[in-house]
């Protein structure tokens, strides 16, 4: 089975000596006491949560799947998944980062963030239950009335009710302006909603008293396309005026999925049958409401790959330790044994350190994009607000494609690292590589995002957003740039800052002649911005691991770091040339093909 040890040393260090997040958590008045030594408790105990609750459900979860009784429409999840989530309300974690108004911890975002990266290490599709919860909370609590929230925020801050999105209908997935799941309006206010939605994570199951569904509709006047979808709440037990459930309501699960991975995660064919619902926020703006639950879905997406990277490295690193096959090219080092081990061999520790190199890049990311999302919606000052809103806009896509990508690399890697072994289930590998592949497909496809990121975030606004992260790299670049020691990280970023600018205009002249030249690109372009964000923070480390080591430091983690650091710029990052080039080649050799694909 596999193991896991909660890599707080490396979150602290990301936290408190990177992005040094206490000074920016104080300037906002609501966590104007929170310190390092809170942030790291927390974090301790939540590592301890998912290592000794999570961990050991992860296999026979995946083994033993969930089970729908068509009679009932009940679903049943594994064994002990209900008392991990009993644990986990118990333990207050369901209201970490949730709002004090409603019974919340009030505590950063980018410690649920930490946390979440653990429980996701330990067991992704046990996560996703009280994930979802999260993007349903977020949604109502920006877009709801304050009955709404009264309702149904105590309970989903509490964990004793949990959340869904329900977007995806069978013949609408990527399209949803395809939507035909219909609501009609009552006398007293309310919809009735009836309709078939597909592919619903955690959309049915036995760990909380009620399931919050946020669902997308139509009202009968609505006009077609996408510009016509309304969101709704719709309970599966009606909530009674004193706060108590009342009666069932017409949602219910009419089938599961059986899929490739996160099988303990049940996935829900949700039928609505003249199911009652209330409108969140105005008629046809639906979208407005479930951007706000998507993007944080799609960072908890990055989050969930960031996790399985973490793992399986973890993983791979202690087998390559272990297992010992063929000896050193450059001479026996096991002499005490009949072969080396694995870690001696060159690509070996390739496999390795690509997976760590992007674990590490990719936790920097996301506590950075934590700390956007908090200074977007808790900074006393309109400007920050505003400039960390756009920021996070256009990192957003990169966090749930890149990291996602990168999850399929480093998990696959790590699952060669562990040869034949790798393929059979006891070790666990095979179940991150097929856990992994689902990150990459739901809350919009990696394509969908590259073309968000392309299109809308960044031709969509002449480059100004990304221009502002070009200025971050270089302050960096003008902090750092006669420093010797920092040339071999801050060099590569600053050419890749100057190409990106033409690369860009580029592909922004070109898809003003021909739109399909955006989207030939956008795929290229996502992994070459990606690639600039991670190399701007993988250079930040450096530069902190290079200061702690002339400061006389002797801890070897800041030697680890610089290590990881060369590795990536030396091994990683260069693709962005291949990429440039290939996007380059445009889009005629991709849709002049009919007779190729006739
Ligand atoms: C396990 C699982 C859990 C899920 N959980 C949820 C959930 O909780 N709630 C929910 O609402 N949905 C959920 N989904 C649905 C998921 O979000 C969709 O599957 C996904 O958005 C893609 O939609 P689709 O499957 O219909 O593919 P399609 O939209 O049919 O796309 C097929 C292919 O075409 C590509 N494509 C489509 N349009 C374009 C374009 N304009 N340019 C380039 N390429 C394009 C796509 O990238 C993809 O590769 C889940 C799915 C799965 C499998």
């Amino acid at each position: 089975m596999a193991t896991y040890t909660p890599p707080l040393r490396d979150m602290q260090f990301v936290m408190h000596e990177v992005l040094n997040v206490t000074a920016d958590l104080q300037a906002m008045p609501m966590h104007a006491d929170m310190d390092a030594d809170t942030i790291n408790a927390v974090l301790e105990e939540g590592g301890k949560f998912a290592a000794e609750v999570l961990l050991p459900l992860n296999i026979t979860g995946d083994a033993e799947g969930c089970q729908l009784d068509v009679s009932t429409h009940a679903v049943t999840t594994p064994s002990g998944y209900k008392e991990a989530y009993k644990q986990y309300i118990e333990g207050g974690w369901a209201a970490l980062a949730c709002d004090p108004a409603f019974g919340g911890q009030g505590l950063p975002m980018v410690v649920n963030q930490c946390f979440y990266e653990m429980m996701n290490s330990a067991n992704q599709a046990w996560t996703m239950y009280p994930g979802l919860t999260h993007g349903a909370y977020a949604a109502l609590h920006t877009h709801g009335t304050d009955e709404q929230k009264q309702t149904y925020l105590h309970k989903m801050t509490s964990g004793e009710w949990t959340g869904t999105m329900c977007l995806t209908e069978p013949h609408c997935g990527t399209d949803l302006g395809l939507m035909r799941t219909k609501a009609e309006p009552q006398a007293d206010g309310t919809y009735k909603i009836t309709g078939n939605k597909i592919f619903i994570s955690a959309g049915e199951h036995d760990l909380a008293d009620n399931i919050i569904h946020l669902v997308l509709a139509r009202l009968p006047d609505a006009p077609p396309g996408i510009k016509g979808v309304s969101l709704f709440i719709v309970p599966k037990f009606m909530v009674n005026a004193d706060g108590s459930l009342g009666a069932r309501n017409g949602i219910y699960c009419g089938g599961l999925e059986h899929k490739m991975g996160i099988k303990s995660n049940a996935t829900a064919q949700i039928v609505l049958d003249g199911a009652v619902g209330t409108m969140v926020g105005q008629p046809n703006k639906g979208m407005q409401g479930m951007f706000v639950m998507m993007n944080a879905a799609r960072l908890g997406v990055g989050n969930q790959s960031l996790g399985l990277t973490e793992v399986a490295f973890q993983n791979a690193l202690a087998y390559a330790k272990d297992r010992i096959q063929m000896r050193s090219l450059t001479g026996v080092k096991a002499k005490d044994k009949p072969a080396d081990p694995i870690i001696v061999h060159p690509d070996v520790r390739k496999m390795l350190l690509t997976a760590k190199a992007y674990a590490e890049g990719g936790r920097a990311l996301l506590c950075f994009s934590a700390m956007l999302l908090e200074k977007e919606h808790g900074h006393p000052d309109e400007k920050v607000r505003k400039e960390s809103g756009e920021l996070l806009a256009l990192l957003t896509p990169i966090c749930k494609a890149f990291l996602t990508d990168n999850g399929h690399i480093s998990t696959n890697a790590c699952m060669q690292v562990f040869g034949g072994h790798g393929f059979i289930k006891e070790w666990g590998m095979e179940q991150f590589v097929r856990d992994n592949r689902i990150n990459m497909i739901y809350e919009g496809t990696n394509t969908i995002q590259s073309l968000d990121l392309l299109g809308r975030k960044v031709l969509g606004n002449n480059g100004a957003t990304l221009k502002k992260f070009g200025k971050l790299v270089g302050a960096l670049v003008a902090e750092e740039g006669v420093n010797e020691k920092m040339a071999e990280f801050i060099t590569p970023i600053a050419i890749l800052g100057e190409q990106m600018t033409k690369f860009t205009t580029e592909i922004g002249f070109k898809g003003f002649q021909n739109p399909d030249e955006v989207g030939a690109a956008a795929v290229d372009y996502l992994r070459v911005a990606g690639h600039l964000v991670f190399g701007y923070f993988w250079a930040r480390m450096a530069q902190v691991a290079l200061k702690q080591i002339a400061a006389g430091n002797t801890d070897p983690f800041y030697v680890g770091k610089l290590q990881t650091a060369r590795f990536y710029f030396a091994k990683l990052f260069p693709e962005t040339a291949t990429l440039m080039r290939t996007a380059r080649t445009g889009s005629k050799v991709l849709m002049d093909t009919d007779a190729a694909l006739a």
